[in-house]
């Protein structure tokens, strides 16, 4: 960091060439591109890979808006495709193919919490259909699906290093692919379009630069990427331990009534990013949440489904009911805390006060039946 500063040279230079070679290498991919945000990922992403005005992209309601905001940037439609189940709720593969028409551009898989989406049919559908598969890996920096890191399974990948992710920058992001035209364009469109960058021209004597087409200043700099260095290298660690948290998770909350922890069915390929807990019912999700409140633990909620925000019900149409299984899982999760300095002991505090919780909810229940 101070190195970045004494070298006064602050803006994408050498740290970063560095760290998207080293970013590229851990995930055995043949470009990465560095830029401002996992938005910022997504939004070059889905604009190389030809997703303009009119065009639609097949994504999950259930994700960061983000994914869907980036779309709609483009002026695109964003199609939004029920989860597998309330045990799986990734996107689901038999849905996405039959919303997918003439104007589909892209599909998106967002690996929810840290898990892989049904991958292999999803690369199918995207070869037969002819459209790009964008993977939204902001929860899975560094993990291996089968013999590939999630991000090279598509067309593109699209990581975030925001303060909540995995590995953090603060803020910044990557987009990864081996496809050289789309890394190309990626990192055109990530500095206004031009042809050649300020360090390039710096380095190798002034040169003019041309526009090809207009893009965005969505550019990191030295600092945030001598920062992402260090961080890589802690990333194999980090989701190492979040994996195990998220294993004794599941060991403490093992039969109890009325709570499951999804993905059991694949719990062994997880970055740990967030521990979602599904509840039977909007009723026992306020009481869980209400009793971990008053136990002093804070939960979150991933999320509110994107297709029934305002702006996406008013300008897209979209209602309550269109996808039941998002809905419910909606209703009814519930985020418990997950981080890397979590102990033991910790662990057992969060899910000795669910497993209060749960039994005053049928105690309540006896008393009303
Ligand atoms: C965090 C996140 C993003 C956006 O990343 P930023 O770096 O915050 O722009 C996109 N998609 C998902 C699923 C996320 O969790």
């Amino acid at each position: 960091m101070t190195r970045v500063i004494r070298s006064r040279w602050l803006t994408m230079g050498p740290r970063t060439e560095e760290f998207e070679r080293s970013f590229g290498q851990y995930h055995a991919v043949e470009h990465a591109v560095a830029v401002s945000s996992g938005t910022a990922a997504l939004h070059l992403a889905y604009a190389a890979v030809g997703v303009t005005s009119g065009a639609e992209v097949v994504m999950p309601s259930l994700t960061f808006v983000a994914t869907a905001n980036a779309a709609v940037m483009c002026g695109a439609r964003p199609v939004f495709a029920d989860i597998v189940d309330v045990q799986e709720p990734t996107v689901d593969p038999v849905q996405v193919d039959a919303l997918i028409t003439p104007r589909t551009r892209a599909i998106v898989a967002v690996h929810y919490a840290g898990y892989p989406c049904r991958l292999s049919e999803l690369t199918d559908i995207a070869r037969q259909r002819g459209v790009a598969l964008i993977e939204d890996c902001a929860h899975t920096p560094g993990l291996l699906s089968g013999n590939r890191y999630l991000g090279t399974w598509g067309t593109v990948g699209c990581f975030s290093f925001f303060s909540n992710k995995n590995m953090t920058t603060g803020e910044g992001g990557m987009a990864v692919t081996d496809d050289v035209s789309v890394a190309e364009r990626i990192r055109r469109l990530r500095s206004h379009g031009m042809t050649s960058g300020t360090w390039k021209r710096h380095h190798e004597r002034p040169q003019d630069y041309d526009v090809l087409e207009p893009g965005w200043n969505y550019r990191t700099d030295e600092i945030h990427s001598a920062l992402g260095l260090v961080q890589l290298r802690k990333l194999s660690e980090a989701n190492r331990r979040r994996a195990e948290i998220t294993q004794s998770y599941r060991e403490h909350l093992g039969g109890l009534e009325h709570v499951s922890v999804p993905f059991g069915a694949s719990s062994g390929t997880t970055s740990g990013h967030i521990l979602p807990v599904f509840t039977e019912d909007g009723a026992k999700r306020q009481a869980i949440v209400a009793a971990l409140s008053n136990a002093g633990v804070q939960t979150s909620h991933h999320y509110p489904p994107v297709h029934l925000f305002k702006h996406y019900r008013e300008q897209f149409g979209y209602r309550q009911g269109m996808l039941p299984k998002t809905e419910l899982f909606a209703t009814c999760q519930i985020t418990l805390p997950l981080y890397t300095s979590m102990q033991d002991g910790d662990v057992e505090y969060v899910t000795g006060a669910v497993r209060d919780a749960v039994q005053s909810i049928n105690r309540q229940r006896r008393r009303v039946g």
